[in-house]
C-alpha cells in the first residue's frame, strides 16, 4: 500500500510518474520470473546505447555493452547525462531488439592484445562483448526492466546494473551498482523547487538499498564526492548500509582531467584510509566528456 500511495503523491505533485507499473508486487524474494508478468513486447524507452570499456568499479576496463534507459526520478544538479533525466529523450526498444544489439556487440581489441601483425594480414582483433550495463537515468522505473534483465542474463550475459537504489524493484543480476546520491546532488531550491523537495525526499532511502542488497549476490556502492564536507554523510550512509569497506567506491566529481587530478590529491588518500576502493572515472582520462562512453 506504501508503494501505491507514494506513486499517487508523485502524480499529485507533477513529478513525471514513470514508476514501475505495480511495484508492489515484486517485493520479497519472488524469482526472477516475476518479469514474466510484464509482456513479451514491452518496450523500454532508449536515450543511447553503446559499447565501450565500463570505466568505473570493479570492472573497470572490461568491454561492455551499455543500456541507457531514458527517465529519472531523480534530478542531481551535476548530472552528467541530462538526457536521460532533466531533458530525457529516446526511442523505443523492444527487449528483442536490445537483445539482438547486445549479441552483435565488439569492440576492438586492448591496443597490447592487437598486434601489428594481426593487422596486416587482416586478422580479426575484435572481440565479442559478454558484459552489459543497464544504467540510466534510472533503470529501475523503466516498465519492462526486470524481464529486460532476465532476457540478458539468462541469453549468458554477465549484468550490471547501475541505479541510485530509490525504488524496490526485484531483478536479476550479477553486479548491482549503487550510488546513492548525497545530501550535495540536490538542486537549487529557488532555480527548481519542486524538484529541488521531490530529489530530497526521494534520494535515500535506506531501506529500500538496503532490499536491493540483499537480493544482490554481488554489489559494489559508489559515491560520487565533491567535497570534503560529504565525508561524514557518507561514512553515515555506509554503515546504515552495512556494506564492506572493500565494497565502497570512492570517485571523484569532476568531467575534466584536471578536475580528476586535483580531486585525487585530497580524496584518495581519505578513502585509503577508511578501507574504501578509489576509483577514477576513467572514461573521462580515455574518451573525454562525451556521449556514448
Ligand atoms: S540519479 Fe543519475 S541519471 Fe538521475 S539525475 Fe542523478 S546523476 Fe542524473
Amino acid at each position: 500500500m506504501v508503494k501505491r500511495f507514494e506513486i499517487l503523491k508523485e502524480r499529485e505533485q507533477g513529478v513525471p510518474a514513470l514508476l514501475y507499473p505495480d511495484a508492489t508486487s515484486r517485493k520479497g524474494d519472488s524469482a526472477p520470473s516475476d518479469a514474466s508478468l510484464v509482456a513479451s513486447n514491452t518496450r523500454l524507452r532508449i536515450a543511447e546505447t553503446f559499447t565501450s570499456r565500463q570505466g568505473e568499479g570493479q570492472l573497470t576496463g572490461v568491454p561492455s555493452f551499455f543500456i541507457r534507459t531514458s527517465g529519472c526520478n531523480l534530478r542531481c544538479w551535476f548530472c552528467d547525462t541530462p538526457y536521460a533525466s532533466w531533458k530525457p529523450e529516446g526511442k523505443q526498444f523492444t527487449i528483442d531488439s536490445l537483445l539482438n544489439d547486445a549479441q552483435n556487440a565488439s569492440m576492438p581489441m586492448a591496443d597490447d592484445r592487437a598486434t601489428d601483425e594481426d593487422s596486416s594480414r587482416g586478422t580479426d582483433t575484435s572481440i565479442r562483448v559478454q558484459h552489459v550495463v543497464l544504467t540510466g537515468g534510472e533503470p529501475l522505473i523503466a516498465a519492462g526492466f526486470p524481464e529486460l534483465a532476465t532476457t540478458l542474463q539468462n541469453a549468458g550475459f554477465h549484468v550490471t546494473v547501475e541505479t541510485a537504489g530509490t525504488v524496490d524493484v526485484d531483478f536479476p543480476c550479477d553486479l548491482l551498482s549503487l550510488s546513492p546520491k548525497l545530501r550535495g546532488s540536490t538542486p537549487d531550491a529557488a532555480e527548481h523547487p519542486t524538484w529541488s523537495q521531490t530529489h530530497e525526499e526521494r534520494r535515500m532511502p535506506v531501506t529500500t538499498m538496503r532490499q536491493l542488497i540483499s537480493r544482490s549476490s554481488n554489489i559494489q556502492v559508489k559515491f560520487v564526492v565533491d567535497s570534503p564536507d560529504e565525508f561524514d554523510e557518507i561514512l553515515g550512509v555506509v554503515a546504515d548500509l552495512e556494506v564492506a569497506a572493500s565494497d565502497v567506491w570512492i570517485m571523484p566529481q569532476g568531467v575534466t582531467v584536471a578536475q580528476l587530478d586535483a580531486a585525487a590529491t585530497w580524496l584518495a588518500p581519505w578513502a585509503s584510509e577508511h578501507g574504501f576502493e578509489y576509483c577514477d572515472r576513467m572514461q573521462i582520462r580515455w574518451y573525454g566528456n562525451r556521449r556514448g562512453t
